[in-house]
């Protein structure tokens, strides 16, 4: 919250600074109107593909658009106060158009004084490095390769600026957010750097020939309907829910990790994890508390295995482990009693109605099995089997760990040294 209202105050102040630093012609006054136009026309024409982007699952990664385009060229041809005039235009204008559920007020604020505050630093870089800023670089003459760098510097800088500020308060707000979630997404990262360089582009032309700028235009557009394919393509992988692979991507996964196994004669468990009466969670407490329930035993799942243990959602309340090389019952066993014990162990925080939290407490059945190499069995098999012996997990009272007696001789069935099954999840208003 500091963090939001000191980089708001910096950038009204520092906006105020630079802005009778240049003085401002008529030519810098129409080529801002350009801008500005382009500006308008690019968001009406992606406006319904920006509403589809917001939906996306990943909440923490930091959010671009192509404004950076327009804002990036004011801040290279024209002086400091248009520069600002072209970051409140293109805030002011997806705000009104496009209405996404992330246009939240504080949120909104905070990103223009960044993208201010940054533009703003991008341009002290440029006025102190250029030799004709405000300007584009002089092709005819040498000078024109430095201020090229320059213009360059000026563009990571104003990167590095605005991702560190919205990534600090992404990660203050998430305290629980790993730098892997705030990183994730590639091509938004790319597609920044893509805005920085076509700004770059739309400086020039709006200098010399601004008749092409229907084609930069158009490029917007289409890198805008590529950006929406590869989440549509993520959103078929990752379930949104619970940030694990979704069943299909699981089972597409797990069929080469099989694959790899047979080829090597190597082991293999599977682990087939359900939660325990996770009706009566959704029933006493609401469905989007049994969604937060959701998440948490996700994340206790994923923090509870290695790396390259492959976690799926594989179906509501029921989550999927391959563990390659596992290779006893027995290790596997140790595993998936882990895994009992730490969800055991969780307590989940039910809105109260005083506004006080009451723990909610929650158990998993387990079932598994091992895959070795001596076995011939698909992964349907595999999943059968482990699917067998969670149903006789359930039976047996719940809270507890089975594994399937198909492979190995004298496997030890762990009846006798388990705990008690409980009636979980039970409420502890204590
Ligand atoms: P058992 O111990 O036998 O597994 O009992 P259970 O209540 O967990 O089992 P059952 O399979 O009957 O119920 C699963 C419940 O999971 C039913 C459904 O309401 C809930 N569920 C499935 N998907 C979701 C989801 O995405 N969010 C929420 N909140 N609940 C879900
Ligand atoms: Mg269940
Ligand atoms: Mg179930």
């Amino acid at each position: 919250m500091i963090l939001v209202l000191v980089v708001n105050a910096s950038a009204v102040i520092v906006t105020a600074a630079t802005a009778f630093l240049v003085d401002i012609d008529r030519g810098d006054l129409a080529r801002f109107a350009l801008l500005a136009g382009c500006a308008w026309a690019a968001i009406e024409l992606t406006r319904h593909i920006e509403r589809i982007r917001s939906y996306q699952p990943a909440a923490t990664v930091a959010y671009v658009d192509s404004t950076t385009v327009w804002s990036f060229a004011a801040i290279i041809i024209l002086p400091p106060a248009l520069a600002s005039g072209m970051v409140a235009v293109t805030y002011i204008l997806s705000w009104a158009r496009v209405k996404t559920r992330r246009a939240i007020p504080y949120r909104w604020t905070y990103s223009a004084a960044t993208v201010l505050l940054g533009t703003h630093v991008a341009g002290l870089v440029l006025a102190a490095g250029m030799s004709n800023y405000p300007g584009v670089p002089d092709p005819t003459s040498m000078t024109g390769f430095k201020d090229l760098g320059v213009v360059v510097l000026a563009a990571t800088v104003r990167w590095v600026f605005n991702t560190g500020l919205v990534m600090t308060a992404i990660a203050l707000a998430n305290p629980t957010a790993r730098s892997k979630d705030l990183f994730n997404n590639f091509s938004e990262q790319f597609l920044e750097a893509g805005a920085l360089g076509l700004g770059l582009a739309v400086a020039v032309i709006v200098t010399a020939n601004p008749f092409a700028l229907p084609g930069i235009l158009i490029a917007i557009i289409a890198l805008h309907r590529s950006l929406l394919v590869s989440q549509y393509r993520q959103a078929s992988r990752v379930d949104a829910k619970t940030g694990l692979a979704t069943a299909g991507r699981w089972h597409e996964f797990a069929e080469g990790m099989l694959k790899v196994a047979q080829q090597r004669n190597a082991p293999l468990g599977l682990l087939i994890i359900d939660l325990d009466r996770f009706k009566a969670v959704n029933d006493t407490y609401g469905h989007p508390f049994g969604d937060k329930v959701l998440r948490t035993v996700a994340d206790e799942l994923r923090a509870e295995v290695r790396e390259l243990d492959a976690c799926g959602r594989w179906g509501g309340e029921e989550f999927t482990i391959l563990l390659p090389d596992i290779g006893t019952r027995e290790a596997l066993y140790r595993v998936a009693e882990r895994i009992r014990l730490r969800i055991q162990s969780v307590a989940v925080d039910a809105p109260d109605n005083d506004g006080t939290g009451t723990p909610v407490y929650l158990s998993v059945s387990i079932g598994g099995t091992l895959y070795s190499a001596k076995d011939h069995g698909t992964l349907d098999d595999l999943l059968l089997a482990a699917d067998t012996a969670l149903y006789k997990a359930k039976n047996s009272g719940r809270n507890t760990v089975r594994l399937s007696a198909n492979q190995l001789a004298a496997p030890t069935e762990p009846t006798e040294t388990d705990p008690p099954a409980t009636n979980l999840p039970h409420a502890d208003s204590a």
